[in-house]
């Protein structure tokens, strides 16, 4: 690990005037304290921003919820506003690591967690993510884990979240500040497929800081479903994920969503596809036809072939489930 400056600031704005090109913000380091042991990453100067006032839970003017970025994933699952109103939520951050890393995770880190492909952690290889142009070892080799959506030649990693699959799910927005002032972005709009910068995994500019998450009021409490394929039970990342959500009117689809982890750069939607589906019985024809959209030009590798047929089955059995309740 490189030597680095280390800085501690208690307000947010004295956060982002602390940012410099080869600064690093920290709060729990789940993710960042590794990528700096395997050498991916070297900050010269780390801002803890655990002394930031981010750490809240409140009602917003319609109805939602504001997730201070510094709220620990374990204190946002058990909430009981995101249990009772956004249990979809709730359910996607449990099925993800452990408690011990829930316990210190934060919602800002969530979203900004990197890739767990193989040859991005060693140093040792070439990677187009960590060393823009020195090539993607991924696609002739090992690539069970990696995308069938959304790749691209200097590309195929996954992005790694269970939580952000669920966010994008409920649409909701993300709240940033930089030293311009204050965005929103829409959950859609903040990850990124990596084209031909797959160093860049969201759209965030430099310096600016992950401040909050707003979940929308409208919510799909009765019927949706978290459904996570993986190799083991527990700890690990998803080969497959779906996060699906119906609001229903006598058995008719009134609305719809799904997203899916595990399958490309971001978590991946269709709206186009779901809006198709509105006036529809809730049955397997109608969840079948919306697999197929959302799987339309997926294209597997060498170990990775099985994900398309697996991801089609996994949603329309996440909306099968989502019809009995929320599970
Ligand atoms: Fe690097 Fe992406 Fe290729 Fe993995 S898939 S080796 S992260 S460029």
């Amino acid at each position: 690990m490189n030597p680095f400056t280390y800085a501690r600031p208690t307000g947010i704005d004295e956060a982002v005037s602390l940012f410099t090109p080869d600064s690093r913000y920290i709060a729990g380091g789940t993710n960042l304290l590794d990528l700096m042991k395997e050498n991916v990453t070297h900050p010269e100067q780390l801002i803890d921003i655990t002394r930031l006032p981010l750490k809240d839970i409140e009602e917003t003017a319609d109805g939602g919820l504001r997730i201070g970025a510094l709220v620990s994933n374990s204190d946002l699952a058990w909430d009981s506003r995101i249990e009772q109103h956004y249990p979809l939520l709730s359910k996607a951050i449990l099925a993800g690591a452990s408690p011990q890393l829930r316990n210190m995770a934060t919602t800002g880190g969530n979203l900004l967690q990197r890739t767990r492909c193989y040859y991005f952690y060693d140093a040792d290889t070439p990677c187009n993510k960590r060393e823009p142009g020195s090539g993607c070892p991924a696609r002739d080799g090992l690539n069970r884990i990696h995308a069938i959506l959304g790749h691209s030649e200097q590309c195929i990693a996954v992005h790694p979240s269970d939580m952000c699959v669920g966010l994008a799910a409920l649409d909701a927005t993300v709240i940033v500040k930089g030293s311009d002032g204050e965005r929103r972005i829409a959950f859609a709009d903040f990850h990124r497929l990596p084209g031909n910068e797959p160093e860049r995994d969201n759209t965030l500019a430099d310096g600016e800081l992950v401040t909050a998450v707003e979940l929308p009021a409208e919510n799909f409490s009765t019927h949706c479903a978290y459904l996570k394929i993986r190799d083991r039970q527990s700890y690990a990342f998803a080969l497959v994920s779906v996060a699906a959500a119906l609001q229903l009117d006598g058995g008719v689809i009134r609305n719809v969503r799904v997203a899916l982890g595990g399958v490309a750069h971001k978590p991946w939607r269709n709206p186009e596809a779901e809006a198709l589906l509105v006036g529809r019985p809730a049955d397997k024809a109608a969840f079948g036809e919306l697999a197929d959209a959302l799987l339309a030009g997926a294209i597997g590798f060498n170990d990775n072939q099985f994900k398309i047929e697996l991801a089609r089955r996994a949603i329309v059995r996440a909306l099968s489930d989502a019809v009995e309740g929320a599970v």
